[in-house]
């Protein structure tokens, strides 16, 4: 659902059109209230099981500085009286909770059996700790190395992209030189293809297949690319899945920041549009992504280190990671700086 709704967004510019956001955000809100009004019965079951970023939500909320902490000694020595059961929207066994990826942090259970409370905690305790084993292991991975960093960086990237241009000339050429034309004429409907010829903007079925073309490629070479190296680290360091997707998690902050960057790149171009300079734009920008970096090169060290690696074998794992750190980081440097 969260590749369908961006590759759908890219697609009928759903940053740069009330229509296209109205559609696509507005049929998820009826979807949800549709699901909510007849499996529902109180409880979210879209937010749990169906909202398209419902997984990337669950990704961020590991780094949350604060959460609902559980004491499950104190949840069964308290004998009561006990507040009524509260209703749990997302349906979490609340005394069982451990980490943050799936509350909502709505309160309700906040003082329940008197084992329940708003506290504060490390970012990284939930990566670094609860993390291991990691619960929905091969999802999250694959959501976070394809989805939110490879696919989401291919999301925000081809509108500035050269290669996306040489992709479609290259495409266009071959198309005419076979008197193929349909694919070049701009007549789909604006719910399917970007269609408003008054703005001077429509986009071709080829503009279409290019930018599925694109944010496909961007999603495997960049998703493949970090599985690659991560799986590599944890060949030199004779482990298996459970390290795998543990290591994977301590990218999280990366994939945070790239769509932070990503979302509020929009922000900013029609704030210039507006006139506004925003000099700081640039050195923030720079200032957030090598944080990210660093970040994830930190928890990726202690990772490893907590699996039991030490001398020339964390090294080198260690490298790998560094190295899927900075095919990342390369990536939106291209698009904030080199190719500006
Ligand atoms: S804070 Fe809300 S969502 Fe989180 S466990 Fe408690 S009742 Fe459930």
């Amino acid at each position: 659902a969260f590749i369908l709704t961006t590759v759908y967004g890219q697609l009928i510019s759903v940053y740069d059109y009330g229509r296209a956001a109205a559609l696509i955000l507005g049929g998820s809100t009826v979807a949800a209230m549709l699901v909510g009004f007849l499996y529902g019965r109180g409880k979210r079951v879209w937010c749990r099981h169906l909202c398209p970023v419902s997984g990337v939500f669950s990704l961020l909320a590991r780094l949350a500085p604060v959460h609902y902490k559980v004491d499950e000694e104190r949840w069964q020595a308290n004998q009561g009286p006990h507040l009524p059961t509260p209703n749990c929207a997302p349906l979490i066994d609340i005394r069982r909770m451990q980490g943050n990826s799936d509350c909502h942090a709505c309160g309700r259970c906040s003082g329940q059996r008197g084992a329940v409370a708003l506290s504060a905690r490390s970012p990284n305790q939930e990566i670094l700790i609860v993390g291991n084993p990691p619960q929905h292991g091969h999802w999250d991975s694959t959501l976070l190395l394809f989805g939110m960093i490879g696919l989401a960086m291919g999301a925000f990237q081809w509108t500035v992209s050269p290669w996306f241009i040489t992709l479609k000339q290259t495409a266009a050429e071959w198309l005419v030189d076979r008197d193929i034309f349909w694919p070049l004429e701009a007549n789909a409907p604006w719910w399917l293809l970007t269609h408003y010829p008054q703005a001077n903007d429509a986009f071709s079925w080829l503009d279409g297949a290019a930018i599925l073309s694109y944010i496909g490629a961007s999603s495997l070479v960049i998703g493949g690319a970090l599985w690659l190296l991560l799986r590599g680290a944890v060949r030199l360091m004779n482990r298996g899945d459970n390290l795998f997707h543990h290591l994977a998690l301590t990218l999280t902050p990366l994939g945070g920041a790239g769509l932070f960057l990503g979302l509020s790149a929009t922000t900013i171009k029609l704030l210039r549009y507006e006139g506004f300079i925003l000099a700081w734009a640039q050195p923030t920008r720079a200032l957030m992504l090598a944080g990210a970096v660093a970040w994830s090169l930190y928890l990726a060290w202690q990772v490893i280190s907590r699996h039991g690696a030490n001398g020339m074998r964390r090294l080198t794992a260690f490298a790998c990671v560094g190295l899927g750190t900075a095919v990342v980081g390369y990536g939106w440097y291209l698009q904030f700086w080199g190719w500006s």
